[in-house]
């Protein structure tokens, strides 16, 4: 028998479903469209019905049962009155997790944010002189005195800030960069590329492992614009290897009358030493070194909204800022208020009530007996046996590579289900739970964990015992 030739059984069960109407006229879901909207319930209903056809069709359904479709139609509109981005618990250890939305803003932001976002504001509003301000002015005072810069800049993020720096300066001209310093940072960030779409060629010096002043020295002629140094964020290059400290490089930069430029991808503003993390660049030093503009994130280390932040000499912030192109990727007043809120707190020595600043700080003995607690109400979970161990958080988005910070982790089994069955159930719990899976183990790392998630999580190992056929609480 052909495939696609319905037999005489499919072909009356096919003619038996129920039209959408005759399936909303139903008491049930009558009354649920106060809840969910007709319209809602009409996509519900033909989402499941078309479900219905293709099971019918595969022969994986042999009967149409009313009440059930009823009961799939309500989940179905339940389901889809979810938003598609919510928040999820961070149980990996990943501090900066770029697929996780990278920083979690601070309170003080949030405030602000809502403060400012639903009412008018002065967001290109000089309220002194009463005419048209610059949006730049919320944000430019505080990165002055935090960086002591002369003036800074903030775009869409660091990839656009790059690309805008080179644009502004170095467009139809040449940028020196280290052969060792040709990265790609994840989602297609690559240096060479957004050179090539900057206008800038390129123009390599030394090798991949090293690079000497006198490289640098070589690839100068009188068509060269700046000299480009980037931060190699997500990697390390050991060995035999070599780089001109920065000062030197802007020695040179400024003995030929150009700008350093240095691409600083994290932007750390505080020294993270105490907490172990070393060769994390600070914005700064590197301003100290002589480098003439920096770019970095505002939500990687700094711990705020997604940004890029080009800092630096005046009369250079000048030019990128008079570049038409500086308009296409300007932000929103949502950002602005976050960003500004969050260096507030960086001012006032706040830096606790940031939270990425707050989990870098985290002491592995707050985090071990945070787990110690966890553990204990996770194991009364029929089925569960848990045990803590040491291991190690990572700072993610391309901060301080190769290092990590020493935490205790909680390492989960269940007597019958594999870890990596765990794993999903947990990603596809209400409040989605994102942890990591080692040798068929399942591992949480409170580290990245908000104190008033635990609950949550341990909920949702209890509904994964009541749907493995035990009663989690008796
Ligand atoms: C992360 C990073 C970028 C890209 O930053 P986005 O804000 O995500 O655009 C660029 N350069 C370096 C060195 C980075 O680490």
């Amino acid at each position: 028998m052909s495939s696609n030739v319905p037999d005489a059984a499919t072909s009356s069960l096919l003619r038996q479903i129920p039209a959408v109407d005759e399936l909303l006229g139903r008491p049930a879901l009558r009354s649920a469209e106060a809840r969910w909207g007709r319209r809602a319930l009409v996509e519900a209903t033909r989402e499941v019905l078309q479900r219905l056809r293709a099971g019918i069709s595969s022969g994986a359904q042999a009967e149409i049962s009313p009440a059930k479709l009823e009961r799939q139609i309500l989940a179905e509109a339940e389901n889809s009155s979810r938003s598609s981005l919510q928040p999820v618990i961070n149980a990996t250890g990943v501090i900066l997790h770029t697929n996780l939305g990278r920083a979690p803003l601070p309170q003080a932001a949030l405030q602000r944010v809502t403060e400012v976002a639903g009412r008018f504001s002065n967001l290109e509003y000089d309220l002194e002189r009463g005419e048209r301000g610059k949006r730049d002015q919320h944000t430019d005072r505080l990165f002055s005195q935090l960086l002591g810069v002369e003036r800074a800049l903030v775009v869409n993020n660091t990839a656009a800030a790059v690309f805008l720096v080179l644009n502004s300066l170095a467009e139809g001209g040449e940028v020196v960069v280290s052969r060792g310093e040709l990265i790609e940072i994840g989602g297609s960030f690559r240096i060479p590329d957004i050179c090539a779409k900057s206008g800038a060629l390129l123009r390599e010096a030394g090798t991949t492992n090293r690079t000497r002043l006198a490289d640098y020295a070589a690839a100068i002629s009188d068509r060269t614009r700046a000299l480009l140094r980037v931060h190699p964020s997500n990697f390390r290059v050991v060995g035999f290897t070599e780089r001109p400290p920065l000062d030197q490089l802007a020695e040179l930069a400024h003995h030929h009358h150009l700008p350093l430029i240095e691409d600083l991808g994290s932007g750390c503003v505080v020294d993270l030493a105490p907490y172990g993390i070393f060769d994390e660049p600070e914005a700064a030093s590197s301003l100290r070194a002589g480098v003439d503009v920096i770019t970095f994130s505002g939500d990687k280390l700094l711990g705020g909204p997604q940004a890029g932040v080009i800092a630096g000499r005046g009369d250079l912030l000048e030019r990128v800022r008079k570049n038409a192109l500086f308009r296409a990727l300007r932000v929103d007043k949502l950002t602005i208020a976050a960003l500004e809120a969050t260096l507030r707190l960086y001012f006032d020595g706040k830096t606790q009530a940031i939270p990425a600043q707050r989990m870098i700080e985290m002491s592995r003995e707050v985090i071990g007996s945070r787990a110690a607690r966890l553990a204990e109400r996770i194991a009364v979970i029929p089925g569960f046996s848990v045990v803590l161990e040491d291991g190690e958080s990572v700072m993610g988005g391309g901060s301080a590579p190769g290092q990590s910070l020493p935490t205790r982790l909680l390492a989960v089994r269940h007597a019958r289900r594999a870890a990596s069955d765990l794993e999903g159930s947990l990603r596809r719990n209400l409040t989605p739970i994102i942890a990591r899976v080692e040798r068929d183990r399942l591992l949480l790392d409170l580290r990245t964990v908000f104190e008033d998630q635990e609950e949550e999580i341990v909920q949702a190992f209890g509904r994964i015992a009541a749907s493995s056929g035990e009663n989690p609480w008796n």
